[in-house]
């Protein structure tokens, strides 16, 4: 099929680490190379954010990312972007209408993508399946007044899950969110994020290893929900381990990040300073080493959407101490694979550390349990052969179309 991905902010190119920059750009890497490995035609539109960037960059994984000329050429934050989704979505359907690759199915990816993608398919008949990453009302929840988001995202959300032809939830607990937030169950499918088993594997090389410290290995981007501040001070309760932080700014510059800073200067009030490392992103080919390198993959977030970074880590083989929210719970088996804790609990998570840490057994049970739910149900592959069954199912539907001014 002719596969259009619709990725407004989260480049399948970009590097990771950044405040806007994580779980989504690689969720639409994987799956369109996915999806290309399995025959389809994949293009992925996304915004110009520099500008020398060409229009058309070809993905070694042999899908096209088209820049998409709307706003300024140069970086700007998500929650920015809204008034720029209009002549995105203009650029769009010029294309397609123009006739020369018209998609079968698109396949947008967070709110403002649907709006744009919404509004261009409509124009040449093409239906519209939508994966939201993340909500409005979950974000406000957690976030309160932090919240940065454009006002009306959520009456967004909600109008678009009543509108596209097919919602992709991610977990069990989106499932829950959407149908409070009044999108039907009937319009939605559950189908996961998947992991890269070829990147993510227990054999191959570790990064740095201390032979005198386990450790307790943490990543994503330094943003305050994903807990990191829980992790710091759970250190408390493990002695001798250390802890590393991947993700943030690139290492040379974490002295100006400002959470950076804040986080350093926690493990200095907590008494764990030299037991705590922050080394910056980590290209997206080099993260395996870190998993590896790791006893255990801490994930304290107070709410995450899906989280790759745990079943990245179970792939490797290594057992994970999360939070029980959002994904995660579906992903970690509590007892099984890992252990599951409540949010912002840094008794709870210290205590869950230390005990996998001294018991060697244990961590070899749930490393083994983790690496093989991983394997048999996380694959990209399989991710993407239930994707493209709803596309066949969305596109067999005929729709008129309708030019909007
Ligand atoms: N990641 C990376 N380098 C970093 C930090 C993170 O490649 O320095 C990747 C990580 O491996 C994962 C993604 O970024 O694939 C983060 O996804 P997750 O779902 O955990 O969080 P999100 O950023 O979407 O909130």
């Amino acid at each position: 099929m002719r596969i259009a991905m619709i990725s407004e902010h989260a480049s399948p190119l970009a590097v990771l680490g950044g405040e806007d920059a994580g779980g989504q750009n690689t969720h639409v890497a994987e799956l369109s190379a996915a999806l290309v490995a399995a025959g389809h035609d994949v293009r992925v539109y996304t915004r110009q954010d520099a500008v020398d960037l060409p229009v058309t960059v070809r993905s070694p994984d042999g899908y096209d990312v088209l820049h998409v000329p709307a706003g300024p050429a140069e970086p700007l934050a998500k929650d920015a972007l809204l008034p720029h989704m209009a002549p995105f979505s203009r650029w769009l359907a010029d294309r397609w209408r123009g006739g020369d690759w018209v998609p079968e199915v698109v396949h947008a990816h967070f709110w403002m993508s649907g709006l744009a993608a919404l509004t261009a398919a409509r124009q040449v008949g093409v239906p519209v399946v939508q994966t939201y990453h993340a909500l409005g009302t979950v974000k406000r929840r957690y976030q309160g007044v932090q919240d940065t988001s454009p006002a009306r995202r959520v009456a967004y959300e909600r109008e678009l899950g009543r509108s596209v032809d097919r919602v992709i939830a991610q977990c069990s607990d989106e499932v829950g969110e959407l149908v409070r937030l009044g999108v039907p169950r009937s319009r939605m499918t559950v189908i996961p994020s998947g992991v890269n088993l070829g990147t993510f594997a227990p054999l191959g090389p570790a990064a740095e290893i201390d032979p005198d410290r386990p450790r307790v290995l943490t990543v994503g981007r330094l943003v305050e929900r994903k807990g990191f501040q829980t992790v710091i001070r759970a250190m408390e309760l493990v002695p001798d381990a250390e802890c590393v932080v991947v993700g943030g700014p690139p290492a040379g510059l974490l002295e100006s990040d400002p959470y950076a800073r804040r986080l350093r200067a926690l493990a200095g009030s907590c008494g764990v300073a030299d037991r705590v490392r922050l080394v910056g992103a980590v290209p997206r080919e080099e993260m395996g080493r870190w998993y590896r390198s790791a006893d255990v993959l801490v994930a304290a977030p107070w709410y995450e959407p899906f989280g790759l970074t745990p079943l990245e880590a179970m792939a490797c083989g290594i057992p994970v101490v999360g939070t029980a929210v959002g994904g995660i719970r579906d992903t970690v088996v509590d007892g099984v694979t890992g252990d599951l804790v409540p949010a912002r609990d840094p008794r709870a998570l210290g205590e869950a550390i230390d005990r996998l840490l001294t018991d060697r057994i244990r961590r070899f049970a749930y490393a083994t349990a983790a690496l093989e739910r991983a394997r048999r149900c996380y694959s990209w592959a399989t991710a993407a052969e239930r994707l493209a069954e709803v596309y066949h199912e969305v596109a067999t539907v005929r729709r008129p179309t309708r030019v909007v001014a």
